[in-house]
């Protein structure tokens, strides 16, 4: 009864299938799962020491809410150093992982019915925070444009209530990386409707192109882009909840309260933990993704499934529309049948997909490939009537 008389946007929200289908797999005696975007090492030593360290000197106390100034000032002269991005550490916001940052984004420009266009497939938390905020989460089907932004396609959602566009690139779940022709179709866009983009930069430190390119090189838009960053996936940090967001000086001063408001700020245990991750080069387990990432594209080259080459993050996206089985349902089959668990394409806006994930052993991977092999033959043969 009392439920509800909840706030009706909690209604709306929905619960991750990604989970549910790594609960499955758990559940499923000998399961192989290849479903969680989480890497399969530890956050390296020199990272872990160091919040040990800052335990053991008491440094355990409030801090400033935006993150330490030393944090900021490193991950400033971080941004600029490797990419190119030139910031100031005032404009800087340490967050609880990229998840608070793209909370207090969304929540910091959207009024309640504004929209926000979201290119899918996409990861699941844009559009359950956009409902949060009371506003529409837009989608912009990049399926048949090869994961890229189609500028007609783009132009034609917009409205007077659009407000933001969110993009990620390298993305989840495809492992896309967004070429000029998307990134230029969107900064024109957000120059000609005044539109905030707010880019989720989370897998730019895993790219295996040399073609990389992020919408924060744009500096004729700074003043309406926020980079959203986590510390997450090139450090394998998942569990400390740490991540920034960098936005123009009037809009953060605005952003900081609505940070403030919700965790004060982050852990000040872990500021020097972070500021050590900063220096730490993610290459070596870059050249290990890089490697699982061949090996699991060329089985399933071989397997003649359907698959755009990821050029970044740790995702490959095949497509299953050849079977003629929805995406859940051939995950539930697969590892019924087969002991393989993967994430099913509808948790991200395309149900003719699945999403397996290469950041786990080699040992998995190929037994996982294995299953995966034998198991689509069957669905041939049955499809061919043998
Ligand atoms: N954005 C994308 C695209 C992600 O894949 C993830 C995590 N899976 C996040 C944001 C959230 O990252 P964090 O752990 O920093 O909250």
């Amino acid at each position: 009864m009392m439920r509800e008389r909840m706030n009706q946007a909690v209604f709306s929200l929905k619960r991750s299938a990604i989970r549910e289908f790594a609960r499955l797999a758990k559940e499923t005696p000998g399961c192989v799962s290849l479903t969680l975007g989480e890497p399969d090492f530890d956050t390296p030593s020199v990272i872990r020491e160091q919040a040990k360290e800052s335990l053991d000197k008491g440094e355990t106390h409030y801090i400033e809410n935006n993150g330490s100034f030393a944090l900021r000032e490193r991950i400033a002269h971080f941004e600029m150093e490797k990419h190119g991005f030139s910031c100031t550490a005032e404009q800087i916001i340490v967050t609880a992982g990229a998840t608070e940052a793209l909370y207090v984004s969304l929540l910091g420009v959207l009024n309640p019915d504004d929209e926000v266009i979201i290119p899918t497939p996409a990861f699941v938390l844009y559009e359950e925070i956009v409902k949060l905020c009371r506003a529409k989460a837009v989608l912009l089907d990049t399926t048949s444009s090869g994961f890229q932004i189609d500028e007609g396609a783009l132009e034609g959602l917009v409205t007077e209530r659009t407000k933001a566009i969110v993009l990620n690139s390298p993305n989840n779940p495809t492992g896309t990386v967004l070429n000029e022709s998307s990134l230029d179709a969107v900064r024109r866009c957000a120059l000609d409707h005044d539109l905030f983009v707010i880019c989720d930069d989370v897998y730019r430190e895993l790219v295996y192109t040399d073609s990389y390119h992020s919408f924060t090189e744009f500096t004729d838009v700074r003043d309406r882009t926020i980079l959203v960053q986590s510390y997450s996936k090139p450090y394998a940090m998942t569990g400390w909840r740490m991540g920034y967001l960098i936005a123009p000086l009037d809009i953060k001063e605005r952003l900081e309260l609505v940070h403030q408001f919700i965790v004060v700020s982050t852990p000040s245990p872990f500021q020097k933990a972070a500021l050590a991750a900063l220096d730490f080069d993610p290459q070596e387990l870059k050249s290990t993704y890089a490697k699982r990432r061949t090996y699991m594209l060329e089985r399933l080259r071989k397997m003649g499934l359907e698959v755009p080459e990821p050029q970044g993050a740790f995702y490959m996206f095949p497509s299953i529309r050849k079977f003629g089985i929805d995406s859940a349902r051939f995950c539930r089959r697969m590892i019924n049948e087969a002991g393989l668990a993967a994430t099913p394409g509808v948790c991200f806006g395309s149900d003719d997909h699945i999403r397996l994930t290469y950041c786990y052993s080699d040992i998995a991977l190929k037994e996982g490939l294995d299953r995966l092999e034998s198991f689509i033959g069957k669905l041939e043969n049955r499809m061919a009537g043998g």
